[in-house]
């Protein structure tokens, strides 16, 4: 069977570039492998998801150049792709963990949940629900109720990650979640788990901001027997203050880069090289970025290309990194400088550059890098610091902001 990759984006607002990266990185998994790339729209959340969110998430990545093979528009052996369309197939497995007695009807009311966890705080202990009704055998008659997952009380649960390695948390940490809420509507941790096993998904690659969900989700797999996918969280992006990216560090949706004029060649290539890198390459078209990304989880490290590409690079980062991108840009110049090193550039305005020394940007493909609006202001957007050039006509130079330098 083909390994299959999806990109699960919430339609609550616009395409943030960390959600661009993820579904890059998947993108680019899913083309070296010869396998799908799904896209699925997560849509429970009725009150935030908009159509207009939707048309514009696909638009930006089409924009990218992201082309999926399976989802809403396109359709799919395993649709639909919007999550409000599969209420039905979530009631069925409801049905099942309820009669199975992997999960129970809770009818506790907001006010004692409060208390439950006002006193646990007190105590100092972690809040908690105190599975009230985990055994009271509540029939369907019970009334206003949620359906809380059954989970193991005490063990471990250790989840393989491909970039982390093996990841272990304590059961007994874990809560009773709520699956269903008293509206009938399921929950994020459960219907990821459905939809990622009805629509055949291998690999679950993701931001490690998802990190903690995945035990749950591993559990649930494990109550309704089934298999559980390949997972692999990535380091989010960054700020240069160590936060997690936002609007102070500048843009951070795809249609802010698309409207200052980016072209999507150079997103897609910086992208590509934020938490990981091969060698000293630092322009990939997307084809070359297909051939050397992520080897895969058997050799995470190391490029996965042929002889041109035999430099070791930093392709799922080892735990070690933590949660920076500390691999990305580890090198000293910016996005999208090309390899043609010691050639004239005659539209770049620094005459060093212009006969031997930097490399040619392509994303205006005369320049240099200082030169190339695009790649300039992505690079300051995100942290990078430039140098000032001097009057023997030395380029500027950018380097990448402190926490990254290793
Ligand atoms: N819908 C989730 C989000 O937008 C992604 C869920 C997942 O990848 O499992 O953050």
């Amino acid at each position: 069977m083909s390994m299959r990759f999806r990109f699960a984006p919430s339609p609550t607002g616009h395409l943030h570039i960390g959600g661009a990266r993820t579904a890059l990185f998947n993108w680019l998994l899913a083309r070296k492998h010869d396998g799908v790339f799904l896209l699925r729209i997560e849509d429970t959340d009725r009150a935030r998801s908009k159509a207009e969110h939707e048309a514009q998430v696909l638009r930006d990545m089409a924009w990218m150049g992201l082309d999926w093979d399976e989802g809403p528009s396109t359709g799919g052996e395993y649709g639909p792709y919007r999550q409000s369309e599969r209420q039905g197939r979530y009631d069925t497995y409801i049905a099942r963990m309820l009669d199975e007695g992997t999960a129970y009807r809770c009818t506790c009311s907001k006010e004692r949940l409060t208390q439950v966890r006002e006193a646990a705080q007190a105590k100092g202990e972690k809040p908690k629900y105190d599975r009230h009704c985990r055994n009271l055998n509540l029939g369907p008659d019970c009334g206003d109720h949620v359906v809380r997952f059954k989970a193991p009380l005490d063990g471990e649960t250790v989840v393989k990650d491909l970039v982390k390695g093996d990841v272990t948390f304590r059961n007994e940490e874990l809560d009773d979640l709520i699956i269903q809420r008293t509206d009938g509507s399921p929950t994020y941790n459960f219907v990821v788990v459905i939809d990622d096993h009805e629509m055949k998904v291998t690999h679950v690659v993701r931001g490690d901001d998802h990190l903690n969900n995945t035990p749950k989700q591993q559990l649930l797999y494990e109550a309704l027997g089934l298999p559980v996918p390949a997972f692999g969280h990535l380091p989010i992006i960054l700020g240069d203050d160590g936060g997690k990216m936002s609007k102070r560090h500048g843009s951070t949706s795809v249609g802010a880069y698309r409207e200052n004029g980016f072209l999507p060649e150079a997103l897609f290539n910086y992208l590509t090289r934020v938490g990981w890198a091969c060698g000293d390459m630092e322009h990939f078209t997307a084809e070359e970025a297909i051939a050397a990304r992520l080897a895969g989880e058997a050799s995470p490290g190391r490029c996965g290309g042929g002889p041109r590409f035999s430099g070791r690079c930093s392709a799922f980062p080892s735990s070690a990194a933590g949660s920076r991108s500390t691999g990305a840009l580890s090198t000293s110049a910016t996005c999208s400088t090309g390899a043609s090193r010691s050639r004239a550039l005659p539209g770049c305005l620094h005459p060093s550059t212009r006969s031997t020394r930097s490399a040619r940007c392509r994303c205006s493909a005369r320049t240099c890098t200082s030169c190339c609006h695009a790649c300039r202001t992505m690079a300051l957007a995100i942290g990078y610091t430039e140098t000032a050039g001097n009057s023997r006509g030395e380029a500027p130079r950018l380097s990448p902001p402190s926490p990254w330098r290793s």
